[in-house]
């Protein structure tokens, strides 16, 4: 039995399943009457803030990796602050309450703080807060962590919701894959598998209820879905996959040095999604082309206040610079939807997809959005930076948009503030009204990058979030490559214009074929993808994949497109697929 979820990527797993189970019961807080009540708790605090400090500091000497070692001397250090513990202290004496109570409370408040830091390392730790007081709480409780050192085979972790603690032990060994009922892609967890290199799928739901522990599954966080009851048959064909799969990363490195050219030496461009500092020696060191989509909103995320135009500033300063000449297109605030701040009032919508997102709020909020764009036109003068307006669904907002920089861009020159007065400018095409009108749009701008999960969802009517409906959301779908297809025809032969894709579908193995037959310029991924993506498409002959091409626009199901593209892909990428 086949069950969908969001894809986390990094390859294919098969191994039992081992159910964890990090939930916290629900407790009531306590109120002590005596002193030696209260004197009592605060020794227990204190040996269970020792305990969790021991368990760090061994995790830091055993960590896999930099990040990881990292991490656990950030959680050591902040724990063993005596500032921490004597506000728990205070707690307890001031409301009487047990350690756990003090434990919340002031966690809660930590993680608040961090949240304001103007620097993007603590503010993202302020996410892994809840996870570090889970950890003292259920050390406060007796709960065992858990144990991974005693797994002796390949093993799949499944749990309502993988706590990062988990990841970060030294015995990860044996964990082949991560499935969990909640998380996204962009989750600490995720980046964590990410950088650990385990295939995981988030976001199945009830899965944690559905397994039994010590069956055999099969995870593909490439496509996002794994498999039970597998047959002896099935198990010979995951295998094989997998075996391929080492073959694939294993002649990635060779990559990394080597121009994007298809097989027939046609230059195309590999560039990189990102979102953080933390993603930039990543997409570096594998030597990216650029990056394709700087999504701003996670610099807006997880804070009370708006960020600075300074800060911004000095972030997408920091990019331009390192990158050295290659292209950073930054995206304009594209929040909504389900990316929500706490500062910014969208109001209650019933279909927040469908709602007040993105570009739609920033033109009613032009003040708001000129400290987005001042920030972005700053930093054009230290690279080769681009805009790039999300969400756009007609003209209307292009031309509305673009005033709005025009207005930015004569507060910056009335200062003397540098900036590049032919900034290029671009629009993600993921309505699909403006994929329909791309022939108009593409004369008032430079550039297109196709955002194919939005463009998928909207375009077949299906919540991206929402697994029970997930089976209609395909890169195949035929009224899909449609919109693909006149979007990229809208910009053939304008002279120094071009079309990328940074959606997921630009990371897609047969998705791959098909758009290079399209003639896509730029193809849009994460930094772990685009070693992979730069070997599958060194594979392929445009010409060849413009004749494939042309027979998937003949057929009429996604189900045909994906057989055809599959048939097509076994005979280019050969051993690798
Ligand atoms: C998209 O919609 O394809 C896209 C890249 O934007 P996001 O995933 O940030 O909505
Ligand atoms: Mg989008």
């Amino acid at each position: 039995m086949r069950y969908l979820g969001n894809k986390v990527g990094n390859g294919l797993a098969l191994g039992k399943v081992y159910i964890i189970n990090t939930k916290i019961p629900e407790l009531k807080e306590k109120r002590l009457a005596t002193l030696e009540e209260l004197t009592k708790e605060k020794e227990e605090l204190k040996e269970v803030l020792d305990s969790v400090v021991k368990d760090y500091e061994e995790l830091e000497i055993n960590a896999v990796s930099d990040d990881i070692k990292q991490l656990c001397n950030f959680y050591k250090i902040l724990l063993n602050s005596k500032s921490l513990i004597t506000s728990m202290e205070e707690v307890i004496d001031e409301e009487k309450c047990d350690k756990i109570t003090a434990i919340t409370k002031v966690m809660k408040r930590k993680a608040e703080e961090l949240s304001l830091v103007d620097n993007a390392y603590l503010k993202e730790r302020s996410k892994d807060i809840e996870d570090v007081t889970n950890k003292l709480i259920r050390k406060a409780l007796g709960i065992k962590e858990v144990d991974l050192s005693i797994l002796t085979e390949d093993t799949i972790l499944v749990s309502e919701e993988i706590p990062p603690s988990v990841l970060l032990s030294n015995n990860i060994g044996h964990v082949k894959g991560i499935v969990s009922e909640i998380g996204g892609k962009t989750s600490h967890v995720a980046i964590l598998a990410s950088t650990l290199g385990i295939p995981s799928v988030f976001g199945i739901k009830e899965i944690s209820k559905t397994l039994t522990d010590g069956e055999l599954i099969y995870v593909n966080g490439n496509e996002g879905y794994i498999e039970n009851n597998l047959t002896d048959t099935n198990i010979d064909v995951i295998k094989e996959k997998i075996k391929k799969e080492e073959l694939l990363k294993a002649s990635l490195v060779e990559m990394k040095d080597k121009p994007s050219l298809t097989k027939d030496n046609k230059n195309l461009e590999i560039t990189a999604n990102a979102g953080d500092l933390s993603e930039l020696d990543k997409l570096l060191e594998v030597n990216s082309d650029g990056i394709g989509l700087f999504r701003t909103e996670f610099l807006f995320l997880n804070r009370s206040t708006a960020p600075e135009e300074d800060y911004l500033f000095n972030v997408y300063k920091t990019f331009a610079e390192k990158l050295n000449g290659k292209p950073l297109i930054i995206r304009t605030l594209d929040i909504g939807g389900d990316k929500k701040c706490p500062y910014i009032d969208i109001g209650e919508e019933q279909n927040p997809f469908l709602g007040y997102r993105a570009i739609r709020y920033c033109l009613d909020n032009k003040e708001f959005f000129k400290v987005s764009l001042r920030a972005i036109l700053r930093a054009s003068h230290y690279g080769n930076v681009m805009i790039m307006y999300p969400m756009i669904s007609s003209l209307e907002e292009v031309y509305k948009a673009n005033e709005i920089l025009d207005e930015a861009k004569r507060e910056l020159a009335s200062k003397n503030i540098p900036f590049n007065k032919n900034i290029k400018v671009g629009i993600m095409i993921e309505v699909p009204s403006a994929a329909v009108i791309s022939d108009i749009l593409i004369d008032e701008v430079d550039f297109f990058s196709i955002g194919t999960n939005d463009l998928i969802q909207y375009t077949v009517a299906v919540d991206r979030l929402n697994p029970t409906v997930s089976n209609l959301y395909s890169f195949y779908n035929p009224g899909v490559i449609r919109l693909i297809k006149k979007t990229i025809d809208s910009v053939k032969d304008k002279k120094d214009k071009f079309v990328g894709m940074c959606g997921e579908m630009a990371a897609d193995p047969l998705a791959i074929i098909l758009l290079v037959g399209l003639g896509l310029h730029e193809f849009s991924v994460n930094a772990s993808m685009i070693l992979k993506v730069k070997k599958l498409i060194s594979m392929i002959d445009s010409k060849e994949a413009k004749e494939i091409t042309e027979h998937v626009l003949t057929l009429k199901t996604s189900k045909e497109v994906e057989t055809y593209l599959d048939m097509e892909a076994k005979k280019i990428y050969g051993r690798y697929y």
